[in-house]
């Protein structure tokens, strides 16, 4: 399989992305050695961090 080398931002972390991973276009245009991009397992983090944010906070 087609693969890109990438590193995420958040963690640091290298990856070989899949050519059916969703980033793997805008990796490719980075033309890069090592292109950065932000993993799953952060964006999923981030998200669920910026879920939290929004919550109502509950009155004391
Ligand atoms: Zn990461």
């Amino acid at each position: 399989m087609n693969t890109v080398a990438a590193r995420c931002l958040m963690c640091g972390k290298g990856y070989d992305v899949p050519e059916d991973h969703k980033d793997f276009k805008k990796l490719k245009e980075q033309n890069k050695v090592e292109a950065v991009f932000i993993c799953d397992f952060c964006n999923n983090r981030v998200r669920h961090e910026s879920e939290e944010q929004h919550k109502p906070k509950k009155p004391m």
